[in-house]
């Protein structure tokens, strides 16, 4: 019993750091380090309990990808050295704050962590079968013609697209490219994946919905493009081409990705902030 009791008090939370790159960001990490460890937090960057991403909301995606495979363990929190962000919420002047939140909290509990849910795709190629996580979106686009699929909504065809491409994002992701194509900003609480179009043709001969649609956890949608073209599928901020793809699966993950959420910042609040501004405005 007192055994248990000193490995209780012995545990320290641990962190790692994934920074933009840029000299500001660099430097807020390398204080942010400093000052963590001497509040007795751990630096470990195999295992961390929490990543802490500092630059901008990209910063946070290419952390969320790097910890992918610890995406069941890992919790992240992310301070921007820029504009404020959807992910990266916390100012560079409230690190303080931040690391004293979490040496109070010594391991990330329930009442301190929120669960967004993630896109999942599994993409069927004449090379085999992938699948990937994207934390906003996946697209899938024509290189050099236009962009040609059926879509079938649970198994059932649905339409034939015709245009650009194809957005499908999660909740947190609605507020990035899926809200620049005109879909709709969906509360990260819903399990939910939308699908917006990226400019289609639509005239008396080609026809698609025009709308975007929100599928439930559960649905799935496939886009089965027309052989033979060139094919670019983008997870986030990777980018790669796919020649030999034959269908796409898309749905809702089981999975869901972790932040530390020590203080209320509510989702509305973020969109107001980043797209209406505040009163005086
Ligand atoms: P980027 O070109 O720097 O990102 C474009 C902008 O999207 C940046 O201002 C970025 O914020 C912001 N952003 C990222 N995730 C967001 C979110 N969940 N909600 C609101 N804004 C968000 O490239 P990146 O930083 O590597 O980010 C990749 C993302 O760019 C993609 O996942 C996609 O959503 C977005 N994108 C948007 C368009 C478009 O709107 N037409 C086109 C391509 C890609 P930071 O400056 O803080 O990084
Ligand atoms: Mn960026």
């Amino acid at each position: 019993m007192m055994e248990m009791k000193h490995a209780a008090e012995v545990y320290a939370l641990t962190f790692y750091i994934h920074h933009r790159g840029d000299e500001l960001s660099r430097q807020l990490a390398e204080s942010f380090r400093q000052q963590a460890e001497q509040k007795g937090l751990r630096w470990c960057a195999e295992e961390p309990d929490i990543v802490v991403s500092i630059g901008g909301d990209g910063t946070l995606l290419q952390a969320f990808h790097t910890y992918f495979n610890k995406v069941d363990h890992v919790a992240f929190v992310g301070v921007h050295t820029g504009h404020l962000g959807f992910y990266a919420d916390w100012k560079p002047h409230e690190i303080e704050l931040l690391i004293d939140c979490m040496a109070s909290h010594p391991k990330p509990d329930p009442h301190s962590i929120v669960e967004y849910p993630i896109v999942e795709i599994t993409a069927e190629s004449d090379d085999g079968s992938e699948t990937f996580y994207a934390l906003n979106e996946v697209t899938l686009k024509g290189i050099e013609t236009t962009f040609v699929a059926q879509l079938n909504i649970n198994d059932e065809k649905f339409e034939m697209f015709r245009g650009d491409g194809i957005c499908i994002s999660s909740p947190s992701g609605s507020t990035a490219y899926n809200k620049a194509l005109g879909g709709a900003m969906i509360h990260p609480s819903l399990e939910a994946v939308q699908i917006a179009e990226i400019a289609s043709i639509n005239n008396r001969i080609y026809r698609t919905l025009g709308s975007s649609i929100v599928l439930p956890k559960h649905h799935h949608c496939d886009i089965y493009p027309e052989e033979g073209k060139r094919l670019l599928l983008s997870i986030d901020h990777i980018y790669k081409e796919y020649p030999k793809l034959r269908g796409l699966s898309v749905r809702v993950a089981d999975v869901k990705v972790k932040f530390v959420r020590y203080r209320p910042f509510p989702f509305w609040n973020r969109v107001r902030d980043a797209f209406i501004g505040n009163e005086s405005n």
